[in-house]
């Protein structure tokens, strides 16, 4: 997991939308009641009719991700469709649902529920109604695996609009977002344990069979000196395959997947483990 800094870039995102909230006013002399769909169509006239939630994305949000999925880490470059994810829910009933994502400091607090925002607002300055508030967006995969995928396996079309807390914001999410060599993913300070189905690494399906096999190949290639970049994919499978334990038939069906061209693409993909540690 990484860490994304709401502060590296505040202020190219707080502009994106003022800028929206502004012309929006000058053109219908009122705030939108739906203020996501209305970031989502309008056009920003002084740059080249871009709309205002693609400027966002492009300028601001994937790369202050490096272009990756801000769950699964997947390349965001592989996705049909990269999703826009609120980290507090679009449609949040109120202040006190957003108030459960602000348990702990971060850049969400101070952040109007939309519906609150036209009365509490000073002109189109920040702090930006949640819904469209640069703090509030970050960008997920599509959890679309393979171009033929129908259904998504992970990341935020799997978390819809359950509670996850807002543990990318958090500084410290590094240490506490721990792998393990067989690709199991944990983040040790979520008060729901992993049995739970409120546990944030569940609700994510960050422990997807699948997922699981991709990040165990990249920590079993770091740990031997391999590259997957290399063009030697048989010789990575063929070796690991010879460490699972007699009792990993199910693993060992996965793994051989690999053999194939989308599997391993899919595996390229992630390749931001490549620099990630294992416990
Ligand atoms: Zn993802």
């Amino acid at each position: 997991m990484r860490h994304i800094d709401k502060k590296l870039h505040k202020r190219q995102g707080e502009q994106i939308v003022s800028e929206f909230l502004a012309r929006f006013y000058q053109r219908y002399n009122c705030y939108p009641d739906d203020m996501y769909a209305a970031f989502s169509k309008e056009y920003d006239d002084s740059h080249n009719h871009a709309i205002f939630r693609k400027r966002l994305i492009d300028e601001v949000l994937i790369p202050e991700q490096d272009g990756l999925c801000c769950y699964c880490l997947r390349r965001l470059s592989g996705c049909i469709k990269p999703n826009v994810e609120h980290i507090m829910p679009n449609h949040a009933a109120d202040k006190n649902e957003l108030d459960l994502y602000r348990k702990r400091p971060t850049e969400l607090n101070g952040l109007p529920h939309s519906d609150d925002f036209k009365s509490t607002a000073s002109g189109f300055n920040p702090p930006h109604p949640h819904s469209i508030a640069y703090q509030n967006l970050v960008v997920s995969c599509d959890g679309l695996l393979f171009e033929e995928s129908k259904k998504p396996v992970c990341c935020n079309l799997k978390r819809r609009h359950s509670f996850v807390p807002p543990f990318i914001l958090y500084p410290d999410i590094q240490e506490t977002f721990q792998y393990w060599p067989d690709g199991t993913a944990e983040w040790i300070q979520d008060p729901e344990p992993p049995e739970s189905q409120t546990n944030a690494v569940r609700i994510l399906k960050l422990n997807q069979f699948i997922l699981k096999m991709v990040r165990r190949i990249w920590f079993f290639c770091t740990d031997n000196g391999l590259n997957p970049h290399g063009g030697n994919r048989d010789e990575i499978i063929n070796t690991m395959f010879g460490f699972l334990d007699a009792g990993e038939a199910n693993e060992a069906n996965m793994l051989m997947n690999f053999k194939k061209d989308k599997y391993w693409n899919l595996l390229l993909q992630y390749d931001a483990f490549a620099t990630i540690r294992h416990i």
